[in-house]
């Protein structure tokens, strides 16, 4: 198969799985809690290396004592750590979400950025954490975001051959309609979780099995008799 001809049959590929991954996961809402798009990008900062259920657990205090970015800005350092202290990596993730709300209050008059390239700036916001919060907290969808579930599951189902994430999310982009990228990561993270896990993918119950090139075929067989 030539190259055209094998991005036009991936792309397909990947507009069917987008297909029955809307239908298998009807529902795509971020699953932190939140009220504003500082609480937004505050509690995906203590989302790295750490699950939505464990931040949500310790968000509520952290904002009943810090609702906004002034608040975090000028809170004491040691009580901050000590409220997100079980999301792990605290004592960076610390300094981050209060070096990011310092700057949303003295550079971006208490707003967080609604543009890739300042958001970016931010302590603690690289591309994965910018794109959750624009496209959650402003419907704005810039890019795709690439986790750990994401990065898995596109080089498995063959959407990819790269391992950054950066390059990953260029072939994503190219290959999903732009009002997806959100709620494809979102579904996919969902897929990685019940099915496609990282230690054993349940290809004999996934359906997607049909359109990816990782499945384990000989699962399948023993469920087609
Ligand atoms: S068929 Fe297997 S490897 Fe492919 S997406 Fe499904 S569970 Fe993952």
């Amino acid at each position: 198969m030539n190259i055209t001809r094998k991005w036009a049959a991936t792309k397909q590929r990947a507009i069917e799985i987008l297909i029955r991954l809307k239908r298998l996961y009807p529902e795509a809402d971020c699953t932190l809690n939140y009220q504003t798009p500082v609480q937004l990008l505050v509690a995906t900062i203590l989302s790295a290396q750490c699950t939505d259920e464990r931040v949500n657990q310790v968000t509520p205090e952290l904002f009943r004592r810090f609702p906004d970015a002034q608040a975090i800005a000028h809170a004491e350092i040691e009580e901050l750590e000590q409220l997100i202290r079980s999301t792990g990596f605290y004592r960076n993730k610390a300094k981050n979400i209060q070096g990011a709300c310092r700057a949303i209050v003295e550079k971006h008059n208490h707003q967080v950025p609604k543009r890739m390239e300042l958001l970016v700036e931010l302590p603690g916001v690289a591309r994965k954490t910018a794109n959750v919060v624009l496209a959650n907290a402003y419907g704005i969808n810039q890019g795709v975001t690439v986790d750990t579930h994401v990065k898995r599951l596109s080089n498995r189902l063959g959407l990819t051959e790269n391992t950054d994430p950066v390059k990953i999310e260029r072939d994503l982009i190219r290959l999903l309609p732009q009002e997806d990228w959100e709620n494809w990561s979102i579904r996919l993270i969902y897929h990685g979780r019940a099915v496609c896990t990282a230690k054993k993918p349940a290809c004999d119950r996934c359906e997607l099995a049909d359109l990816c090139p990782a499945a384990d075929l000989s699962l399948l067989s023993n469920v087609l008799g």
